[in-house]
């Protein structure tokens, strides 16, 4: 990495201190591997906040994705329904398991999937006798999906419900802590996620036999004998115990994590008040997002592109990143099926995410902001 002392990342690791008590812990028991009391106490500590019954750690939230349907029973020939609007890892591991996926448009709200076209896609499968396994919920840059139109669909059609709150640690809808809706739920701790393992990731379930399971899947599914005896096809997909040693001190800092977030955003609104061409995402009454990442869309029509804005501010040793670009319109999935499509791919022509770690000066965002204001004032 060679990028200038001044340059500002879009979210960086930020540690809160303990963690390397952990990982110290690790190596003085010398349990250095899959196994050990940080793992454990990751898992539990996870658990515990979320209040699910139980969680696996895991190597990543990839990993955790492919594991949920897995354990769901999504094999060769069904059909998975997955947001278009959201990073490739939601949906690469429909196909590790040899299923399909049927890509949902967003709506524009809270730029999560779409329940009417959720019901169309329903009805239109159901009509045709097909109804897909599951329904991969991605909950993007913090914000919650609407959960109760769409769980009224999902319940009426009979369709289990896997979360992707890979984005979403710390965000609530009604009160209630995101991953914690679905038949599972997907962390990821990569390291630009709100906090980090190094890598690594989660699936939390209210249902402890399911996750139970999966720890056992994530270690190569070995039988009970003392000899190596294989039924199921297993995964090497556990996270280590050094790894869950970060865990445990961030997890110790997650809720200032999501109040600095918060306050990144807030700062943001504060300081671009004056351009008006900027349409931030609001938190409907109920919701309550973590602020992974500010973003906005620049207006319709307006004489500065979202692109421009992003090339001025890495002129300026400052990263910022468009928004997803919808699966839909990848060509790893040119030929997929979509329902919907305009909103998801009218946000990627215009969004914009900016810089919104947790350990970001107001003076950065002072910066930040300078350089927003100058392309508008051109
Ligand atoms: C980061 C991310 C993932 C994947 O997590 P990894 O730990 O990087 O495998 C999945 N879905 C979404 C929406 C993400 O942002």
């Amino acid at each position: 990495m060679s990028q200038p002392k001044d340059f500002i990342y879009l979210s960086p690791p930020h540690m809160g201190g303990r963690e390397q008590f952990y990982v110290q812990q690790a190596f003085n028991q010398n349990w250095v591997t899959t196994a050990g009391a940080n793992v454990d106490g990751f898992e539990q500590e996870l658990a515990a906040y979320l209040g699910a019954a139980s969680a696996a750690a895991l190597s990543s939230g990839t990993a955790a994705i492919h594991l949920a349907l897995l354990a769901l029973g999504v094999g060769p020939g069904d059909e998975v329904f997955c947001s278009t609007f959201t990073f490739v890892a939601s949906a690469n591991p429909i196909r590790y398991v040899g299923a399909t996926p049927v890509f949902i448009d967003s709506e524009p709200t809270t730029w999560n999937l779409c329940p009417t076209a959720l019901e169309e896609a329903l009805l239109n499968r159901q009509q045709q006798g097909n109804l897909p396994k599951a329904l991969l919920l991605v909950h993007l840059y913090g914000m919650p999906a609407q959960m109760k139109e769409i769980l009224e669909i999902t319940r009426h059609y009979r369709v289990p419900v896997i979360e992707d709150a890979a984005e979403a640690l710390g965000s609530r809808y009604q009160g209630q802590l995101l991953g914690t809706f679905g038949e599972a739920g997907v962390f990821s701790f990569n390291g630009n996620k709100i906090i980090t393992t190094s890598g690594g990731g989660a699936l939390v379930s209210a249902k402890a036999e399911l996750i139970q399971n999966t720890r056992w899947l994530s270690t190569q599914a070995k039988e009970p004998v003392p000899y190596y005896h294989h039924t199921t096809q297993g995964y090497n997909y556990r996270l280590s115990n050094i790894c869950a040693g970060i865990g445990r001190g961030q997890l110790e800092v997650l809720e200032e994590r999501v109040r600095q977030r918060r306050a990144v955003y807030e700062n943001y609104l504060g300081l671009l008040a004056e351009v008006d061409e900027l349409e931030w995402l609001p938190e409907p009454e109920g919701f309550f997002s973590n602020r992974w990442l500010s973003c906005f869309t620049v207006k319709k029509g307006c004489f500065v592109t979202s692109e421009e804005l992003r090339l001025a501010l890495l002129a300026a040793n400052i990263e910022a990143r468009p928004l997803w670009q919808p699966l839909h319109r990848q060509p790893l999935f040119k030929g997929s099926e979509v329902f919907g499509g305009a909103v998801s791919e009218d946000l990627f022509a215009r969004g914009l995410c900016l810089p919104s770690g947790s350990s970001l000066t107001l003076e950065d965002q002072e910066r930040v902001a300078n350089v927003i204001k100058k392309a508008f004032s051109a």
